[in-house]
């Protein structure tokens, strides 16, 4: 099973290591043409307005847009879970806008920029340790969607059907179960084409 990073911007390198936990193979994605080799693909943290213009620039966002149409899955962490929403709260444009979720960015406000907690996730037995850092929220969720995590009454996990998203960064711990969680997403897809 191979499951790529999308590597244009942001935390790349410790996606595949926690890729790699879950005992797939975790591939850096430079280049559209990659996308034919994946099961899977993560969108990283990082600047969501950079990552957007370069998913532009180097033809990512038809390429996902069809990858997803595929029914092959992708969990956007952080940033990227700004990248993959359908609305951004401001009116800002979308990028590949595949879920039905309105995303805030820089929600946790200034003095909270960057925190830790632990949180449970739907689906996943024990707390997971979440890390935000400027980390956006999710404001409204359209009918089918699936809330897996809400924290201090904001929704920060959740799921539409191939599509997975997170406000925090699960590649920033050794706990790597929100990654095994995606992988057996990837796993359960890839075993239903077969
Ligand atoms: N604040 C960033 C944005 O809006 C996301 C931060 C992150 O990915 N850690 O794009």
């Amino acid at each position: 099973m191979r499951i790529g990073v999308l590597a244009l911007q942001g935390a790349v390198t410790e996606h595949i290591v926690s890729i790699e936990k879950t005992g797939a193979e975790g591939l850096p994605i430079k280049r559209v043409e990659q996308l034919e080799e994946l099961d899977g693909l993560i969108i990283p943290g990082g600047e969501s307005t950079a990552i957007g213009k370069l998913m532009r620039k180097y033809g990512f966002i038809e390429a996902i847009r069809d990858f997803s149409g595929q029914g092959k899955p992708i969990f956007g962490t952080c940033a990227g879970m700004i990248v993959l929403a359908k609305r951004i709260a401001g009116g800002e444009d979308s990028h590949l806008g595949l879920m039905d979720i309105t995303v805030a960015r820089n929600a946790f406000g200034r003095q909270r920029e960057s925190f830790e907690c632990d949180l449970d996730v739907k689906g996943i037995s024990e707390p997971v340790r979440a890390v935000f850092i400027r980390a956006p929220l999710i404001s409204e969720v359209g009918p089918e969607v699936d809330v897996l995590t809400v924290y201090n009454n904001e929704i920060v996990t959740a799921r539409q059907d191939n599509l997975l998203v997170s406000s925090f960064h699960p590649e920033l711990t050794d706990d790597y179960r929100l990654h095994q969680y995606f992988a057996d997403m990837v796993k359960a897809k890839a075993a239903a084409t077969q």
